[in-house]
């Protein structure tokens, strides 16, 4: 068995852990952060960027958002379920943070933008190319990864953590890993941060704690390596654990990834209907990801399914969608019903096209006099006003002209939130709510601030919080290791 020393090991290479790293590694500490997957970044390397409030780039853009109106906000949508002293802190120092990355550590953002209408700015999407494009969070990782080892941390990767070594006092004294050879290395140090990024990869875990049964009702990502590790070995040192979620979105399981218009069009705002051929949502809700997440899953079969008609697929070939955000943004979808066409040739799942709707709901397998006596009347209301969910008369566009075109949509998450308990220094809590001597825990692992519903209201939520909650666990564990020092 190998073995090193350090004041401070991070187990996790994601925002949280990176940011831990980079922080107590500022704050002159020796750190070894280990990392099981062969890149740092985790599932980050996917997303776009974090929340900040009151940055620069937001009084650039003129955005009317600060800590206050944020805060007041965020805690009567969690209706308080939540730990407010911990929001409150990362809120007032996410705009630092911002800061910190751009002008410490060489991050560059295109700007602070909203992820759909009704949402704030908040999200600072890091440039792509000097603007906006996707896996900007790859980016962010890699300078965070580089600042650290300017400032001394070491980074092994292919070297998951196995177990979080306690001395006889009950302070935590070590981490036992396993490197890339099989060969167990067991670093000796002062304080622990975990950072694993919960357990998306972990079906079983997520049957167990959160009730969703993957590719049943749930059809989450799953990140290679994101196992809940961390969750397991902080529980077994000590530390209390907390109810989990899932960060609830909705998906085209086999579409998402495929030609970017066809989550595009059936992302508008158009008709939704579940397997009983009826409207559950006011559309307009469908650019929050969450909110239609959360209502298809509360559907029967936990599917959902957006409709339209060659008019307004038209309409949007050649004028563009009515709705733009950035994850699935092309104002252009002029190839949709080419896309559309070659999904179905390729026994797509996803997508169904029709010449009439008895056509549509018998490949949907909804009841077809259901589906039309929904479509009637969602056709009547274009002509007068949505009187069951009241949606913006603007979004009202009649079902009439075959072909129609219809995609299956499902629950997704983009991984699990929460696990370990800890308080806003990020200090992991004990059962009786006292710190594990030495422990500390930031990112997704910890994350339980949003109630029963993530939060898109405020974009850049989740990476927000691990990137703030990553620098507080590095504070805090430097400090930590200086007053054993004194
Ligand atoms: C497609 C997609 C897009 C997203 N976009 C955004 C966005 O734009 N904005 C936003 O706010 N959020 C976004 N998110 C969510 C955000 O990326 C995550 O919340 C965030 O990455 C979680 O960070 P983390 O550090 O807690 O964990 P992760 O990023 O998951 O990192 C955990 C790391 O721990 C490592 N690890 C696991 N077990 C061990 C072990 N035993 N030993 C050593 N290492 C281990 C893993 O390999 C991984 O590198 C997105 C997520 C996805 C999937």
């Amino acid at each position: 068995m190998k073995t090193m020393e350090a004041d401070v090991v991070v187990i996790g290479g994601g925002p949280s852990g990176l940011s831990a790293t980079a922080q107590a590694a500022e704050n002159g500490m020796d750190v070894v952060l280990l990392e099981k997957a062969n890149v740092v970044g985790g599932a980050a390397n996917m997303g776009m960027g974090p929340l900040g409030i009151g940055t620069k780039q937001q009084s650039d853009m003129m955005v009317d958002i600060d800590v206050e109106r944020a805060f007041k906000k965020f805690v009567e949508y969690t209706h308080w379920r939540t730990d407010a002293r911990l929001v409150k802190k990362y809120f007032e120092n996410s705009g630092e943070t911002i800061k910190w990355l751009e002008e410490t550590v060489g991050v560059e953002f295109a700007g602070a933008y909203k992820y759909f209408p009704k949402s704030d700015a908040t999200w600072h999407i890091v440039a792509v190319n000097g603007g906006i494009g996707r896996n900007g969070g790859a980016i962010m990782n890699k300078h965070l990864a580089e600042y650290a080892e300017e400032n001394g941390a070491k980074i092994l990767f292919e070297t998951p953590a196995k177990k979080i070594l306690k001395d006889d006092e009950g302070k935590v004294c070590g981490v036992l890993a396993v490197d890339k050879d099989g060969e167990e290395v067991q670093v000796n140090c002062k304080a622990v941060i975990v950072a694993t990024g919960g357990a998306g990869d972990n079906p079983e875990m997520i049957k167990e704690r959160t009730g969703y049964i993957f590719h049943g009702n749930m059809f989450n990502f799953a990140i290679p390596g994101l196992k809940g590790d961390g969750i397991r070995m902080a529980m077994e040192a000590g530390a209390a654990t907390t109810p989990m979620n899932v960060e609830m979105m909705y998906i085209l399981p086999n579409s998402d990834f495929g030609p970017d218009c066809i989550p595009s069009v059936f992302m508008q705002p158009n008709l939704m209907v579940n397997q009983l051929g009826k409207r559950f949502i006011n559309e307009e809700e469908m650019q929050n990801t969450t909110f239609c997440g959360n209502a298809i899953s509360f559907q029967k079969g936990a599917v959902g399914y957006s409709i339209i008609d060659s008019r307004i697929a038209k309409q949007y070939m050649k004028k563009g969608v009515d709705v733009v955000n950035f994850v699935h943004h092309p104002e252009d979808v002029a190839d949709f019903q080419e896309a559309v066409e070659a999904s179905i040739a390729n026994d797509n799942p996803d997508v169904v096209m029709a010449d009439t709707i008895e056509e549509l709901a018998q490949k949907l397998g909804i009841d077809p006099e259901a589906l039309e006596d929904q479509v009637d009347e969602y056709n009547e209301m274009c002509e007068s006003r949505d009187t069951l969910f009241y949606k913006d008369p603007k979004f009202m566009k009649p079902i009439e002209k075959a072909p129609f075109y219809a995609a299956k949509f499902r629950p997704g998450a983009y991984g699990t939130l929460g696990g370990i308990k800890i308080d806003e220094d990020a200090k992991v809590l004990d059962d009786n709510w006292d710190p594990v001597p030495g422990l500390f825990a930031c990112g997704t692992d910890t994350c339980t601030i949003y109630g029963d519903s993530y939060m898109f209201l405020l974009p850049g939520n989740t990476m927000g919080y691990c990137v703030n909650t990553g620098r507080f666990a590095g504070d805090s564990a430097a400090d930590y290791v200086n007053d054993l020092e004194d």
